[in-house]
């Protein structure tokens, strides 16, 4: 249990103690949960089977007992709610209800378990608390301002943060509706969102419009940062950076673009997979202009909904409340590189690679970030043409 207490700790990159970051410990987290679960399945199955045998059953309802009882019924529905389609459909009541059970267990074993484990108990608290410590101290308040533009998904939010260049490209940040004396602060999940830090230091989120709605007047607080899947070594290494976003995704990779499109000795392309076409202003909100010649070499777009623009799907009841209304930017498609299609991975990937004569397994690097298929994809083609492959998900 102290591992696993230890492995759920989101712990902010500019905090003392950083570690690389927490996204790449969930499964793990998982994992040993399911293992938890599993060990207290058969350590209640034993003593079942035992008292039955002895004809001792009532031994189950003993106060103590029963609290074992109380934890193992906690534990398993904890990991059934943590199951994908389930935990995806409600993930806010999912993290509450399994943090809940999670903290609760630490009182209930302390009092069921036989020899006691108070040891193990001021370890468990202690890494609850010094969880509670983090997100006191690295919770901070922001203004927001809210940018969008009729009939596109995205929406642009610029954000206060007293981050320094100390943030790496990708990392991200944690937004909450609570201010941290409100105790619902700890107990409720907060929204990661990546952050953007653009040439004039803005720092900028770039967002899907979901059920977490960013409206001016509310005030938010940010917890955070924290460190992106990007290694350190990356900046040092990479000669050949092909950059793979869908949709939101586009906040994954944008850092890096916005970093090397002018850096001459790195071979830099950016593909966006977006299904709207009137998402395409928010490129121009950063000063690309994918029509430019320095852009449009190194940018290529690919729209996957009909050329209207016109939104087929339910996300288009997704409200604009309080935004600030941004005035519609047909995009010139003469000049740039806009497809209306699909794009073909297959033949970008190994294009952008095998075409290239200083090519080498250390220096190629491809980025993806975009639903589960597309980072699957881009993985499967990455290890076919041995570059390194680095990709994000935005669900848990
Ligand atoms: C590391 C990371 C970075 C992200 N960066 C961005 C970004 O730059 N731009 C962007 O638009 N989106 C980003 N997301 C996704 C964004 O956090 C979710 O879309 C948002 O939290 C959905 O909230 P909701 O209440 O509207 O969820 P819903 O619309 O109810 O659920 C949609 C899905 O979002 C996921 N989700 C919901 N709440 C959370 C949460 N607290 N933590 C993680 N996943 C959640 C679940 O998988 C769920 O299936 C990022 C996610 C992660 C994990």
């Amino acid at each position: 249990m102290p591992l696993n207490f230890w492995l759920s700790l989101k712990i902010p990159s500019t905090s003392f103690l950083s570690t690389d970051q927490y996204l790449g410990k969930v499964w793990l987290h998982k994992w040993i949960s399911r293992f938890i679960v599993l060990a207290s399945t058969l350590h209640s199955i034993g003593f079942l089977g035992k008292w039955i045998k002895e004809g001792t059953l009532q031994n189950a309802f003993a106060f103590k007992n029963f609290l074992g009882l109380v934890t193992f019924v906690g534990f398993f529905f904890s990991v059934f709610i943590s199951l994908k389609p389930i935990r995806r459909k409600f993930y806010s009541w999912f993290y509450s209800i399994h943090l809940a059970i999670g903290y609760l267990s630490l009182i209930l074993l302390e009092i069921h378990s036989r020899p006691g484990i108070t040891l193990f108990t001021l370890i468990n608290v202690g890494v609850v608390i010094y969880s509670v410590v983090l997100k006191f101290l690295y919770t901070y308040e922001t203004e927001i301002n809210v940018l969008s533009q009729d009939e596109s998904l995205l929406q642009l939010i610029k954000i206060s943060a007293p981050f320094d260049d100390t943030i790496n490209q990708g990392c991200h940040i944690r937004i909450g509706l609570f201010q941290k004396l409100n105790p619902l602060h700890y107990l409720t999940t907060s929204h990661p969102y990546t952050l953007i830090q653009t040439q004039t230091n803005e720092m900028v989120l770039i967002v899907k419009k979901t059920n977490f709605e960013f409206i001016k007047e509310q005030k938010y607080t940010i917890f955070g940062p924290f460190n992106s899947s990007i290694p350190p070594d990356f900046d040092h290494n990479v000669k050949n950076l092909l950059l793979v976003s869908g949709g939101s995704g586009l906040s994954f990779n944008l850092p890096n673009y916005l970093k090397y499109f002018r850096n001459k000795s790195i071979n830099l392309k950016l593909i966006w997979i977006v299904r709207n076409i009137k998402d395409l202003w928010i490129l121009k909100e950063f000063g690309i202009d994918y029509n430019e010649t320095i852009h449009s070499k190194k940018i290529e777009i690919f729209i996957t909904q009909s050329q209207t623009g016109l939104l087929e799907d339910d996300e288009t009841e997704v409200g604009l409340m309080n935004d600030i209304e941004m005035p519609t930017i047909e995009p010139d498609l003469t000049k740039s590189r806009v497809n209306f299609q699909r794009p073909n991975l297959y033949r970008i990937v190994s294009d952008f690679f095998n075409n290239n004569p200083n090519s080498t397994s250390t220096s190629d690097y491809l980025i993806g970030c975009g639903p589960e298929r597309l980072n699957n994809e881009l993985q499967f083609l990455g290890e076919q043409n041995q570059v390194k492959v680095i990709s994000e998900l935005y669900e848990m």
